[in-house]
């Protein structure tokens, strides 16, 4: 292993927080003076930036970790960081010699650091959660994506009863209103033209007496930002003036990641999760009173502990009464420490697999449908990367739809598109005539 490493690669899994930490550990990086590996180089220094949400995630890490050594025996330096490096936290050295550090998500900016007692043949580990000091510590934003994410709140006081979340991110935790507005700025200097707050509750974001709505406000206001978009948001969270602010500010996409997980009250009351169905589907009604274009996507778990066929179905009923443009769904794995591990009436594996199929028929649909009730329209598209094919670029319309066009056009460009056809996963778009040259 290289005890002085002068490049490095990170591999982020899971959410797109742990996307966001993975930018802003490369820039930490960066500014220490180590490099980028470029693609198919070896990496002196391999960032594991890993998930913990489901079972099987810490195994996983695990057999990354050794998949890091190369042919020749010998290996890059490994840091594990992200989720399972806090909830592993020391016993990651003992399981595995490859590991030279542990760093937990609220302590990455202790790396450069890290890397300086690694050199040492130390082996660091840190997984403190001092609520917002790596923001502090981390150099400034200065090359963004078109689309770029900023993380605004952490943790989560939730406590679904199925969720490894508040223990792996800490308690709920706002970053102020100035720190996220100027990094936001710095974010639109640096290319984004579109913004994406993040937080595993986002809209649960507060500060100075100040909701989310009020942010989305005052970021819409930064002159060459054009596009807004929030995610995760908590039902419970789901404040009138968030509804109202999406008929109202231009700059907030028609889109709401609203997970509600589960069709059944019954099923709904053991996870943990707070308004009934009824309520769930009154504020999505609010919601498109507001803006009734808007798309609404979400989350579902099948297969939680007790779930009957007839709670199930109910699931598959808020599937079609909600129209989700999109939607998520997962298996439920029970992840220890957490409440629901210890629950009866497990569901068995095969009957999971049959109901998780059945939902994504039924998402597949809505979401068709979606797709279809937009085509046609004369709209936006943030181009964000080339397609396969020659000439073919990728963007998205303000629906959140990747859509599939050609022209000559850069990442970053926005242009007046015509949907001209709806697929399950993506539209096809046309140049209207002022960009068609
Ligand atoms: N805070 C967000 C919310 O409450 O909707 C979601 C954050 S969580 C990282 C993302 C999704 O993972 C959840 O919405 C849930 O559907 C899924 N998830 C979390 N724990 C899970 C578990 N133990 N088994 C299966 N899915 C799980
Ligand atoms: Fe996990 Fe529930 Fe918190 Fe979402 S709200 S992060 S699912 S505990």
């Amino acid at each position: 292993m290289n005890h002085d490493p002068k490049t490095f690669r990170i591999k982020s899994f899971g959410c797109q927080m742990n996307v966001y930490d993975g930018e802003r550990i490369s820039e930490l990086l960066t500014e220490t003076g180590l490099a980028a590996a470029t693609d198919g180089e070896d990496a002196d220094l391999v960032v594991l930036n890993t998930c913990h949400i489901r079972e099987k995630a810490t195994e996983k890490a695990y057999s990354d970790v050794g998949r890091l050594k190369r042919e020749d025996g010998s290996r890059p330096m490994i840091a594990l960081a992200g989720c399972v490096a806090q909830a592993e936290g020391a016993e990651a050295k003992r399981r595995s010699p490859m590991i030279d550090m542990v760093v937990g998500p609220q302590a990455y900016h202790r790396l450069p650091e890290m890397l300086r007692e690694a050199a040492r043949g130390a082996r660091p580990v840190e997984t403190d959660m001092p609520a917002l000091s790596k923001f502090d510590a981390l150099p400034k934003r200065r090359r963004a994506n078109p689309s770029a994410f900023l993380t605004v709140q952490e943790g989560c006081d939730k406590f679904c009863t199925y969720c490894v979340v508040p223990y792996t991110r800490g308690a709920e935790i706002s970053r102020p209103r100035a720190d996220i507005v100027a990094e936001a700025r710095a974010l639109v200097e640096g290319g984004a033209k579109e913004i994406v707050l993040l937080g595993q509750n986002v809209n649960a974001w507060e500060h100075e007496g100040h909701g989310l709505a009020e942010l989305i406000r005052e970021i819409a206001r930064i002159e060459g930002l054009e596009r807004i978009r929030y995610t995760t948001s908590h039902p419970a969270d789901m404040t009138d003036a968030l509804i109202e602010a999406h008929g109202e500010v231009e700059k907030l996409m028609p889109y709401l990641h609203l997970p509600v997980q589960s069709g059944s009250d019954r099923i709904l009351k053991a996870l943990n999760r707070s308004p009934t169905t009824e309520t769930y589907l009154r504020t999505i009604e609010k919601v498109r009173a507001a803006r009734p274009d808007i798309a609404v996507s979400g989350d579902f778990i099948v297969g939680f502990p007790g779930e009957t066929e007839d709670d199930f179905e109910a699931t598959l009923r808020i599937v079609d009464a909600v129209r989700y443009a999109a939607a998520y769904s997962f298996k439920y794995s029970a992840r220890p420490g957490t409440p629901a591990a210890m629950m009866e009436d497990q569901i068995a594996p095969e009957i999971m697999d049959e109901r998780l199929q059945r939902l994504h028929a039924r998402i597949a649909e809505t979401q068709l449908a979606f797709n279809r009730s937009t085509a046609g329209r004369e709209t936006q598209v943030l181009i964000e990367r080339r397609g396969r094919r020659a000439g073919q670029m990728i963007g998205r319309s303000p629906w959140l739809q990747s859509v599939h066009l050609h022209t000559s056009a850069e990442p970053g460009a926005m242009l007046d598109v015509t949907l001209t056809a709806a697929g399950p996963n993506s539209m096809t778009g046309a140049l209207r005539q002022k960009d068609a040259a």
